[in-house]
């Protein structure tokens, strides 16, 4: 065996132990070891939400517009086999068709919010029609779960500062858009959107879905279990929200 060969041999052989070393030592442990919920001071609430910086592998799951009959308690079950803690923005004449399921997202640990009661655009109602959207949502789910909603996301993600402000004071709730959005309303292909949320998601992201298409149930399973490999933990929107801190000020953009 020549020189040349015998050292491209070994090259060879090095190159592989470094490639197997690193892909050991990345999956061990790729994102920071965050604290716990409960150990960490409070921080006061911003009016309105597209993502946190919780300087851990945090994100938040949220499923717009159920919940559906066959749909939503299937989700459940592969959440529930996963530990994966989600946060559903329903829709109030939803929850008072299915209020069991309302009921049973609260007992498995999920965060319910407010998808207002008809799915309106906001800004195109008077006062007393968003107040009536609003505190009927709010209504249905409280007889449904006996919890009150800390958090709102708009319909169609349409809102106005003045909105924001009205929410915050009136209803006591944040408004929660989103920064990762696989359009699965819109493209009902289970492995678009299971591949839009494994490409796109980002410690501290806010993650859009809906539970009311077959195929984002579909997707979830390969979506859940890629994220869940990376090292990503799925917590309730006001669990994130509990973790978010301003940026660090060496970070922070001039
Ligand atoms: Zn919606």
């Amino acid at each position: 065996m020549g020189l040349a060969m015998r050292f491209s041999k070994h090259l060879g052989l090095l190159v592989t132990i470094c490639v197997v070393a690193f892909s050991v030592s990345a999956c061990a442990n790729p994102l920071p070891v965050p604290p716990s919920v409960d150990a960490l001071p409070t921080v006061t609430r911003k009016p309105s939400y597209n993502s946190c910086n919780t300087g851990g592998p945090h994100v938040a799951l949220t499923f717009d517009d159920g919940p559906h009959p066959q749909l939503t308690p299937a989700l459940l079950d592969l959440l529930a086999r996963r530990g994966v803690k989600a946060t559903f923005y329903v829709i109030g004449k939803n929850v008072n068709a299915h209020p069991d399921i309302v009921a049973r997202m609260v007992a498995e640990g999920h965060e319910i919010g407010n998808h207002t009661m008809n799915h309106p655009s906001l800004p195109k109602l008077g006062a007393a029609a968003v107040s009536a959207e609003i505190s009927g949502t709010n209504d249905a789910i409280r007889n449904a779960a006996g919890v009150t909603p800390a958090t709102m996301r708009p319909p169609y993600g349409a809102i106005t500062p003045a909105l924001t402000r009205r929410l915050n004071d009136e209803f006591g709730l944040s408004v929660i858009l989103w920064s990762v959005d696989p359009q699965d309303w819109k493209i009902r292909k289970a492995g678009h959107v299971s591949q839009h949320l494994i490409d796109n998601a980002k410690p501290g992201a806010i993650l859009l879905a809906h539970d009311i298409h077959p195929s984002t149930i579909e997707a979830m399973p390969a979506a859940l279990d890629a994220l869940l490999a990376k090292g990503y933990q799925f917590v309730t929107v006001s669990e994130l929200i509990t973790r978010d801190r301003p940026p660090e000020p060496g970070l922070q953009k001039p």
